[in-house]
């Protein structure tokens, strides 16, 4: 654990959405909460009437929501009212075609305008909406579609060709495909362009109980298979929440969320939060790259930015200059999510932006951000941060009947969340069993383990799937990453466990190196060296492999299930959303 502290100034606190975090967890209601939304009567309410409809309403229609950056670097805007008129034409579409309420409407497809005119109508026709990854293969994609009983797919026609046409007719709930790119002429699909133009312009957007199912999301993999969880309308009250105090945004906000919708923070704040908000929401169409990102941030003139470990660790490895060669002053807030921020990458950013990313943690499970670094709380790097307001967050541990909270400072336990904040999810697909263990005494597990310090912030540990047992003692593996990324040559680090006839399990990790440092005896020594003089040697690795890669999701997690099963030549198991891995 690193005790440097990151300080807050006072005339940035004062300017930020939540000024006083401990005041705000005092006065904190989720009934407040909802009152800052747009209600129908009868206590009903649309997730995209919230994010788009009620903007017009105050009279801010002519903002621009979306502002689209196209592979080819052209710019598209979409304002709040293009994109209530689109998404009203989209509705209507579905019920020009005899989808009703309820009805599961999936899209594969990149990240392209349609995507989000369709996310946005389907919920006004209260559907379901799934996204997913437009890299997913054929396995991936079937096995979404029929758990969830998709009855409609929104594609290209070459992802279409590729990836579902074979798998098509072994989909009996399947109804309509949609093409975006396409004339529609064989295979039954629709042209999506010339439906839309067709499609009336006007919509009644259908009054949603809370407790009405809204989204369907699959978890990232990294553990074993993705479940599928259940969202509803609801949610919306958090996500708005927290886009206004852990992402501190405001209307006049250039915001760029870095994820793809096909993973739930693309969707949760790359889609819902930001538009409640009334910001403007930049969408970059084309994958990774250092120059584009920073080219985008300069240009964009972006405010808030919303990314991951992944992509800051190769920020990182492109060096600081490229920062300091642009002007970025318009920046305002950064913060991460997805996998533990090492330390090194917030002091890393500090010294770099000037500012840090804060880290934040959640899962596709609770639906939104539930604990995070904010704007006006200083922070301690590599902590994940304090509670949102209106959530209880604590570290428990088995007991004789269901669990008990480990009170006292850094004792290691699972993250647990007292039940019952609006984005929670409310099942997974097919496996109610599974979900009803998520729960005990009122708390939802996390199935990750943290330890809390005397000042409330909580330190993520590892996965508990990951966690390593040595000698007696119990090994987060991010806390030897952290100390690995330390050092000068590293660029990525994985930490996994390995079967010990005398230890239980030794400590190995796998490195991939910054551009420049060539792996090596001399170096594999000097890493170990580095570990064990920063952890001692009872936590530091015994083994160091290199890697040009780490096998990752494809929302950019590090799968050290994979690393261990082929260590151990064990069955690869459920590796659907692999990115591909070179060795
Ligand atoms: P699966 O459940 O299928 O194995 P997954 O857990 O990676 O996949 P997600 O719901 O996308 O699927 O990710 C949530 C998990 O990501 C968390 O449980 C945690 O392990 C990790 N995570 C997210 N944010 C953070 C963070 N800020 N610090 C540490 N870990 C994080
Ligand atoms: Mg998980």
């Amino acid at each position: 654990m690193i005790n440097k502290i990151i300080h807050k100034q006072l005339n940035v606190i004062r300017q930020t959405n939540m000024p006083d975090y401990d005041r705000e967890v005092a006065g904190f209601s989720w009934d407040a909460a909802r009152a800052l939304l747009g209600w129908f009567p009868d206590g009903k309410l649309n997730i995209a009437y919230e994010a788009i409809d009620r903007h017009l309403q105050n009279g801010n229609g002519g903002n621009v929501a979306l502002r689209w950056i196209a592979k080819d670097g052209s710019r598209k805007d979409f304002t709040y009212r293009d994109l209530s008129e689109m998404s009203n034409r989209f509705a209507n579409l579905l019920r020009s075609l005899g989808i009703k309420k309820g009805d599961r409407i999936y899209s594969l497809l990149g990240r392209v305008p349609e995507l989000y005119t369709a996310a946005l109508g389907t919920l006004k026709a209260g559907c379901v909406f799934c996204p997913m990854f437009s890299a997913f293969g054929p396995e991936p994609i079937k096995s979404r579609m029929e758990i969830g009983g998709a009855n409609v797919l929104i594609t290209t026609r070459k992802l279409y060709k590729r990836n579902v046409e074979a798998f098509r007719n072994d989909l009996p709930e399947l109804k309509e495909i949609l093409i975006i790119d396409g004339d529609g002429s064989d295979g039954g699909l629709r042209n999506l362009t010339a439906l839309m133009a067709a499609a009336e312009e006007d919509f009644r957007i259908e009054a949603m109980a809370p407790e009405d199912t809204a989204l369907l999301h699959f978890t990232s993999g990294t553990t074993g298979k993705p479940k599928g969880a259940v969202h509803v309308h609801e949610a919306v009250v958090a996500h708005h929440i927290t886009g206004r105090i852990a992402l501190d945004l405001r209307p006049d906000d250039i915001y760029w969320c870095t994820a793809d919708p096909g993973w739930i923070t693309g969707t949760s704040y790359g889609i819902i939060a930001p538009f409640t908000n009334g910001v403007t929401m930049i969408v970059d169409e084309a994958e990774f790259d250092v120059n584009r990102w920073y080219q985008i941030l300069a240009e964009e003139r972006v405010t808030v930015w919303y990314t991951a470990p992944t992509a800051i660790r190769m920020l990182m490895k492109a060096g600081s200059d490229l920062v300091k060669s642009r002007d970025l002053s318009h920046l305002r807030f950064m913060a991460s999510v997805g996998e533990p921020l090492n330390p090194e990458a917030v002091i890393w950013s500090a010294d770099t932006f000037g500012m840090p990313f804060h880290d934040n943690w959640w899962q596709t499970e609770t639906g939104g951000i539930m604990i995070a670094n904010y704007a006006s709380v200083d922070v301690k790097p590599g902590s994940m941060g304090k509670p949102l307001p209106g959530i209880r967050a604590a570290i428990v541990e088995k007991s004789d009947n269901g669990v008990r909270e480990i009170t006292k400072p850094l004792g290691i336990g699972e993250l647990a969340l007292q039940a019952g904040w609006p984005s929670m999810m409310r099942g997974y697909l097919h496996e109610d069993e599974r979900y009803r263990k998520c729960f005990s005494n009122g708390w939802y597990l996390s199935g990750d383990l943290a330890m809390r310090d005397s000042d409330g912030y909580f330190w993520f540990v590892g996965r508990s799937d990951d966690v390593i047992k040595s000698a007696g003692h119990l090994i987060g593996p991010f806390e030897v990453e952290s100390a690995l990324m330390e050092h000068a040559a590293v660029a990525e680090v994985a930490v996994i466990g390995i079967p010990d006839e005398t230890a239980g399990e030794i400590v190995k990790a796998f490195v991939a190196l910054k551009p420049g440092y060539v792996p090596g005896e001399d170096l594999r020594l000097d890493l170990i060296g580095h570990a064990r003089k920063r952890l001692g040697p009872a936590v530091a690795p015994k083994d160091i492999a290199f890697r040009k890669n780490l096998p990752k999701t494809r929302s950019g997690k590090i799968m050290r299930r994979l690393l261990k099963a082929r260590e151990l030549g064990l069955p690869e198991g459920d590796i659907s959303t692999l990115e591909s891995d070179e060795q």
